[in-house]
Formats: C-alpha cells, sequence, structure tokens
C-alpha cells in the first residue's frame, strides 16, 4: 500500500515507512493511502479470538505494508502489554440498553492519545531503520493537553529520537500541566507558550514548511517529525479499537453479526472520529458518526451548513482537548470526498480566508455518514452528573459531551441501534471539574481534587495520576509562540 499527499494531484506516492516518519507532506497535505483494505466477516470472526495486540497487528498490518506481520505483532504486544494498560487497552462498558462507554484511556497517561502513541514510536524506530536514516528524528509536537503527555511517555529515552512539545499556558487542566512538567527522559523538552492551542499548532506547521529551519537542523543532523494525529503512525492504531469494540459486542451477544451500530466522538482535530469513518470504509458495520463538540462547535455548524469558518469567538472550555477551531484531520475526509483538487482549495481558502464552503453534493456526500452535535458547559456538567447518579457511570467531562450528543442524536431521530460511545479521558484526569459537576461545590485546591473525588465516587484514582503533586518539575519555560524555532534550535 502506498500513501500520498491530499493535495497532490499527481500523487506521487511513498511506502508508509517514510510516511510515519514524514508525518505532514511537503505540500502542506496530510498522507492518506492510495486504497482501503476490506475487512471481511471471516476476519471480524477471527478477530473476535484474538487478544487486543493481535487484532491490532492484524488491523496494521493492512495499511502498513512494508512493515512484516511479525514486527507488528512484537511491535503490539510491547506497546499494548500489561504494564502500561493494566485494566486492559480497549474496555467496552455497557451503559444502557442503547449506549456503550469504549474507555480508551487506561494507558500510561490516562488518555487515549495512548491508544497511538504507545506504539507509533515504535513503528517510527522501525522505519528509522528501513529509510536507512543516519539524522536524529525531531519530534515536533502541539498539543492541547493530552498527546504531549501521551508523546512524552511513548518516545521518553527511545534512540535516535528527541522531542520538544509545546502548550499554551493557560489552555491546559492542572493535572496536565503537572503531568507534562514533571516529565522524566533524557531526550525530552517541554515548553510552554503564550496563546492559545491553534497558536502551538500554526507555530509547529509553519516550523514544517520552513526550508530554512529545515535546512540548519539537517546540517545539525536533525531531521523532522511529528508526532500529532496528523501523522499516519497516529490514525492507524485507532481505526484497530473501533474493530475490537465490535468484536466484543459480538462476543457478549450483544449484537448479532452484521448488526450496525452508531459511533459518537468526542471530537478536537477531527483524528479520532476518522479513525471510525476508516473502519466504516473497510466494512466495519458501522452506521452514523456522531460528530461531538464542546461550545467550540466549528464542526456542528460545518456538518450542518457545510461552511467551515474559523472566525469566532474562542471558548476555553472543561474539556480542553476539543478545544480546537482548525481540525487539521478534516482535511483527510475532504480527501475521501471531494479529491485533491478541490480540497488544495478549500485548505487555501481556509489559510487565506479562515473559511471555505464546500459544494452541495459533496455536503450530501459527507451527511450520510456524518452528524455534528456540540453540549455546552452546562449540559456538560448536568450529563456528567446524570450519568453518575442514574447509571452509576463516572465519565470525564470530554466523554460526557459525548454522553451528551449521544442522547441528543436519539432523541432527535428516534434511532434505536446502539451507540458506541469513545471515552477519551479518566474522570481524574479532570478531576475538579467532575468533582464540581457532581458535588455542586468546588473541590480543594490543586491536585487534592483528586482525592476528592475518589472519597466522593468511592473509585481508585487512575494508576498514572497518583502521588503527581510529589514528583519534581523538570520544566517551567514559558515563550511567546513567535519564539518557538528559536526554542527548537536551542534544544537541538
Ligand atoms: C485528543 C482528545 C480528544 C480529541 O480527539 P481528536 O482525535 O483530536 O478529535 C478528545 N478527548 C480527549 C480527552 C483528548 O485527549
Amino acid at each position: 500500500m502506498k500513501y500520498f499527499s491530499t493535495r497532490d494531484t499527481e500523487k506521487n506516492s511513498f511506502d508508509s515507512a517514510v510516511v510515519i516518519k514524514k508525518g505532514l507532506a511537503a505540500d502542506g497535505g496530510l498522507f492518506v493511502p492510495d486504497s482501503l483494505p476490506s475487512i471481511s466477516r471471516e476476519e471480524i470472526e477471527k478477530l473476535c479470538g484474538m487478544s487486543y495486540p493481535e487484532r491490532a497487528a492484524t488491523v496494521l498490518s493492512k495499511f502498513l505494508t512494508d512493515y512484516t506481520y511479525e514486527e507488528l505483532l512484537e511491535d503490539c504486544k510491547n506497546a499494548y502489554c500489561e504494564a502500561s494498560f493494566p485494566d486492559g487497552a480497549a474496555q467496552l462498558n455497557k451503559i444502557n440498553d442503547t449506549i456503550y462507554s469504549l474507555e480508551l484511556w487506561h494507558g500510561p497517561t490516562a488518555a487515549f492519545k495512548d491508544m497511538a502513541l504507545q506504539i507509533m514510536p515504535r513503528l517510527l524506530s522501525r522505519a528509522l531503520v528501513k529509510t536507512g536514516e543516519k539524522n536524529t528524528a525531531l519530534i515536533l509536537v502541539a498539543t492541547s493537553g493530552d498527546t504531549g503527555k501521551a508523546a512524552l511517555e511513548g518516545y521518553k529515552d527511545i534512540e535516535g529520537i528527541k522531542i520538544i512539545v509545546f502548550y499554551p499556558v493557560d489552555g491546559v487542566s492542572k493535572v496536565q500541566k503537572l503531568q507534562m512538567a514533571t516529565q522524566t527522559g533524557n531526550n525530552v523538552n517541554v515548553c510552554a507558550i503564550k496563546g492559545n492551542f491553534d497558536d502551538a499548532q500554526n507555530g509547529v506547521k509553519k516550523i514544517f514548511s520552513d526550508n530554512e529551519a529545515k535546512q540548519k537542523l539537517l546540517e545539525n543532523s536533525y531531521i523532522l517529525s511529528s508526532a500529532n494525529s496528523i501523522n499516519w503512525g497516529r490514525l492507524a492504531p485507532q481505526i484497530v479499537y473501533y474493530v475490537s469494540a465490535y468484536c466484543d459486542m459480538l462476543n457478549s451477544g450483544d449484537i448479532e453479526y452484521g448488526e450496525t451500530v452508531n459511533v459518537c466522538v468526542p471530537t478536537g482535530n477531527f483524528g479520532n472520529i476518522f479513525a471510525a469513518y476508516l473502519a466504516k470504509l473497510m466494512g466495519l458495520p458501522i452506521a452514523k458518526l456522531i460528530c461531538a463538540s464542546n461550545d467550540n462547535n466549528v464542526l456542528t455548524e460545518f456538518l450542518s451548513t457545510g461552511t467551515y469558518n474559523r472566525n469566532r469567538k474562542f471558548h476555553t472550555t472543561i474539556s480542553p482537548s476539543m478545544d480546537i477551531l482548525i481540525s487539521s484531520n478534516l482535511e483527510r475526509l475532504l480527501y475521501f470526498t471531494a479529491g485533491s483538487e478541490k480540497t488544495a482549495d478549500y485548505m487555501q481558502q481556509l489559510n487565506k480566508n479562515g473559511q471555505y464552503t464546500i459544494s452541495d453534493d459533496i455536503k450530501a456526500l459527507i451527511s450520510e455518514n456524518f452528524e455534528g452535535y456540540f453540549a455546552n458547559e452546562d449540559s456538560t456538567r448536568k450529563t456528567l452528573e446524570r450519568f453518575y447518579k442514574e447509571y452509576g457511570y463516572l465519565a470525564d467531562t470530554h466523554t460526557s459531551v459525548a454522553l451528551d450528543c449521544a442522547e441528543q442524536y436519539i432523541a432527535k431521530t428516534n434511532d434505536t441501534k446502539k451507540i458506541i460511545v469513545a471515552s477519551t479521558a479518566s474522570p481524574y484526569k479532570f478531576a475538579a471539574d467532575v468533582y464540581e459537576a457532581i458535588a455542586h461545590k468546588p473541590a480543594s485546591a490543586d491536585t487534592g481534587a483528586l482525592d476528592d473525588l475518589a472519597a466522593l465516587t468511592n473509585t481508585e484514582i487512575s494508576y498514572p495520576l497518583r502521588n503527581l503533586a510529589d514528583r519534581k518539575v523538570n520544566f517551567n519555560t514559558v515563550i511567546e509562540s513567535a519564539d518557538m524555532l528559536n526554542e527548537v534550535y536551542k534544544f537541538m
């Protein structure tokens, strides 16, 4: 299987190892596969009898055809091992007759980003060997909180790779900030910027397209690579857990073979939901993809009107990993529905005017598969409280946005199909807001919120978040977003 850029009408193609190493295409586009493998009924039945690492290696081997199955299986076994995921990699919990929560946050940083970032560094490591790379890969990450920590944990102390993470200084939770500031490892750097997530992401994108900077880095034996969800190495492993969840529902008898389910995803950069869409295109029986947003509802508007307009107020919410106005992976959906030429044109309009409008036929194609809803802050809190009190289900703030949107979808459509709701973070990662939503009073200051939430709900603090306040702070730099390149040079 080969890959090319979403914006390249000539379709210059590359192997997956090259694509994982590069991260972003030279023309600014995102890499997409040249065809989509299918997944047959027989294969799904076989997958039902497999462990998560085996399921992952099987699905990945359809896309990463320049890796052997044995290589992928070894990496998947190491990535999704019991030490990193003591409670299992992708747990499905039945909440009520319709709604199932797919908990993707039982990994080393308590967010779903671990599902991709525990495996991607291993894929990159192999990619460097496969492509004969002699230079050090420098990973640049812009994060709204969860990616940063998950990438740091995935890449720390890996030979031949260095990583630098930029996050918006006031755009992440206290726990997230503390998780990153206390990072260990001899090849890592963490830096806060004055600005929001889009400033951080634009800064990183700018460096990626700065030829002078890349030349200077190369002279010092560095090449750039990305760990953001624009990297195909992030996206491919996310297809796996939708297939896996479907198998688990078959195994438990909750569905019959061929029965279609809906999927609802709390969305930021559009990576996670796009992975579900790819699973559907492969043949997994998924009906609707419900795109859940918070007050930053640019995607809700896009899916209902066909106009994407980033010229709007940026809201800092209690679900900060979804506080995004430019959802980069949407470009991949545009490519799959409208082709390279139109995608390049829309992206140029977005860069220039901050908006674009898709044609009616493309909008109709997208609407066959996607519906968008959003939950404001008040509804998110009320839904969080209600799911806890009615069903005994404790969700984090991001998952609550999705639960709220799933219920809106049911109310609007009367669709009775089962819905897999992606649960993207441990409630303890956003303990202060989760506590307040249920207890109707603020938690104790700082990380006292974790203990408050544990006492209130009689649940255990997620293992990566225990004793966070006692760890040594290794990083406290804050810079202007214009100084990001300088920070990279200093780190180099
Ligand atoms: C990253 C993240 C999201 C958004 O996922 P995308 O793939 O960027 O759409 C949602 N919730 C949490 C907790 C996250 O960390």
